[in-house]
């Protein structure tokens, strides 16, 4: 289940993602830890099993130097183990949406049960969803074109009810 959602900003040149924390019987998941030390510092104290990045930029990744020693590291589809690399099964609650248009390796997240779109930099916005936020430009994308045809693909192949942006508030979606 999700335990908490942050919702990430962009003021001035303060910076952080969107940050979410899902529990399973036997593991606590952090997808994005952001660079918000508040949240950081919250994080530091959970017991962590596992963080999953959607993609390594350092506004999504910074805090992880505060989580818990122990935690393993997932990005771009490889867990990282004492110095080692693996490849990694993601869990059975998501599915890894993954295209080629922000950062060059950019993963969304699609949680089965709750229909809710874990963005990463797929969207985002500065505060509120803006109404032409489909086809909003990203001026750090690698493509806006890729960009915008990922966002179509997705959001015409999954079930969605909401979206949480990389950095903004979420967006709820009427069928
Ligand atoms: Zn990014």
């Amino acid at each position: 289940m999700i335990v908490s959602i942050f919702y990430g900003y962009i003021k001035d040149r303060y910076v952080s993602s969107s940050t979410l924390i899902y529990k399973t019987n036997d593991k606590l998941y952090v997808f994005d830890p952001g660079a918000d030390r508040r949240i950081g510092l919250y994080l530091k104290k959970q017991k962590l099993n596992i963080a999953i990045l959607t993609h390594n930029h350092i506004d999504h990744l910074y805090n992880i130097k505060l989580l818990p020693r122990k935690t393993n590291i997932v990005s771009n589809g490889y867990v990282f183990k004492e110095n080692q690399f693996f490849k990694y099964n993601y869990p059975h609650f998501i599915l890894p949406l993954f295209y080629y248009a922000h950062s060059g390796e950019d993963i969304a997240f699609y949680f089965k049960e709750e229909k809710l779109l874990f963005a990463g930099d797929l969207f985002w916005w500065i505060d509120q969803p803006p109404r032409n936020w489909l086809n909003i430009e990203d001026p750090y994308a690698i493509s806006n074109k890729l960009l915008k045809k990922a966002r179509k693909q997705i959001l015409e192949s999954y079930d969605i009810d909401v979206i949480i942006p990389g950095h903004g508030k979420p967006l709820f979606l009427s069928h």
